[in-house]
């Protein structure tokens, strides 16, 4: 297979040649739609590694498990300024591939040629991205078994049709969730969030997640995973027995409602991390970083009001979602929009509000007492 040379942010890469990136997985599958995600892993392990040198005073190991043709590996080693990196394929092809690439870097990073579990399983790191194709189910143990006990750990997952809901047995067996086409997306996330969190407590790390989102045909999640138990009771004390219809959620069972299983109804984003990234994407002139700013915008309540869905049951024109906003603020509710969905507000206002603010959104209650008076 023909190769090419390509830039992405401060490196330059060897990738197939090909028009689909799917073809090119034999020797090192290369995706540019990835670059946003990228960016932001870049900018999050730069964030990440300031503060672990200031505790530690040493530079914190990285591992890059599954990592095709090493650009995640040869960019945190570049930009993110991670003297200690690994980059691993099980793929010969694509060790080599790597390879050749970290040299056209002329750049110092470790390259192995294993499968993730088995190195996963015999070193440690603290900072570990696990960027699969498909479900990062089966790298998650060895993961946990790898973190130290102040880490960073990046997962993303592209089996978004069993995340979000077409597949609800075969999330169930993945990741001990009924999935369902209700709210998918933060659904989706949460389930992948409640997956790795049990699978971190069994060796008592927690794991805090600082960054969650979706785009395209993935999610991603970031989280800070620290050592002891305490830590690990309260994570886990905000998981819930969850019931969802299409528009409703609740603790316990009502109405035509399923059953999701156990999840993490905690926090998404830790704001001031998000707040981090955004700043050092925006001084690098990165693209991506208004994802950072629509998780930092977000209120903590779980899960959100589709507004296109509402307007039409509703038979109204679809407002602007700033209105809808600013009109559930002045009722005394929170409102915010979401990472993810373009057209959905998360708010702690019931759906019967969520209506009357979409049916009429610049009647705030101050303006309908004066037109009363009028
Ligand atoms: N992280 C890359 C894309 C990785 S694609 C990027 O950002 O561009 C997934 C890679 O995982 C493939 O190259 C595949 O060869 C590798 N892989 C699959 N199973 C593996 C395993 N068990 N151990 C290590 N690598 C594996």
């Amino acid at each position: 297979m023909k190769l090419k040379q390509i830039c992405e942010g401060k490196v330059k890469l060897f990738v197939p040649d090909v028009a689909i990136p799917e073809h090119g997985k034999g020797i090192g599958f290369y995706n540019p739609a990835m670059l946003v995600d990228r960016n932001i892993s870049v900018c999050a392990v730069y964030v990440f590694a300031k503060r672990f040198r200031e505790r530690y005073s040493r530079e914190p190991r990285l591992c890059d498990a599954l990592s095709a043709t090493g650009v995640r590996a040869l960019r945190y080693r570049i930009e993110s300024g991670v003297s200690r990196v690994l980059a691993n394929d099980v793929n010969e092809r694509a060790a080599e591939l790597i390879e050749r690439n970290t040299k056209l870097n002329k750049a110092n990073i470790e390259i192995a040629n294993r499968d993730a579990n088995v190195l996963l399983s015999e070193r440690r790191f603290d900072i570990i991205d696990i960027d699969p194709f498909g479900s990062p189910v089966r790298f998650i143990d060895a993961t946990a078994r790898s973190l130290s006990k102040f880490s960073l750990l990046m997962v993303t997952a592209t089996d978004t049709a069993t995340l979000y809901g077409k597949y609800t047995e075969c999330c169930r067996r993945r990741y001990f969730a009924n999935s369902y086409p209700f709210f998918e997306r933060e659904l989706g996330v949460r389930i992948l969030i409640s997956f790795i969190i049990r699978e971190l407590a069994k060796y008592n790390l927690c794991f805090t997640p600082v960054l969650s989102y979706t785009r395209r045909h993935y999610l991603r999640v970031f989280g800070l995973v620290e050592k002891g138990s305490s830590k690990v009771n309260e994570v886990l004390s905000a998981f819930k027995p969850l019931y969802c219809t299409q528009t409703e959620w609740r603790f316990s069972p009502f109405g035509g409602a399923r059953y999701v299983g156990e999840i993490y109804l905690g926090r998404l984003h830790e704001k001031n991390v998000c707040r981090e990234i955004r700043d050092e994407m925006l001084k690098r002139g990165m693209e991506g970083s208004e994802i950072l700013e629509r998780a930092m915008e977000e209120i903590e309540q779980p899960f959100y009001y589709e507004l296109p869905e509402i307007a039409s049951s509703l038979r109204v024109n679809l407002p602007k979602i700033s209105e809808v906003i600013r009109s559930l603020r002045a009722r005394g509710y929170s409102a915010s929009r979401t990472v993810f969905s373009q057209c959905a507000v998360k708010s702690d206002a019931g759906a019967n509000e969520v209506k009357k603010a979409l049916s009429n959104p610049s009647l705030s209650p101050s303006t309908t007492s004066e037109r009363r008076r009028a």
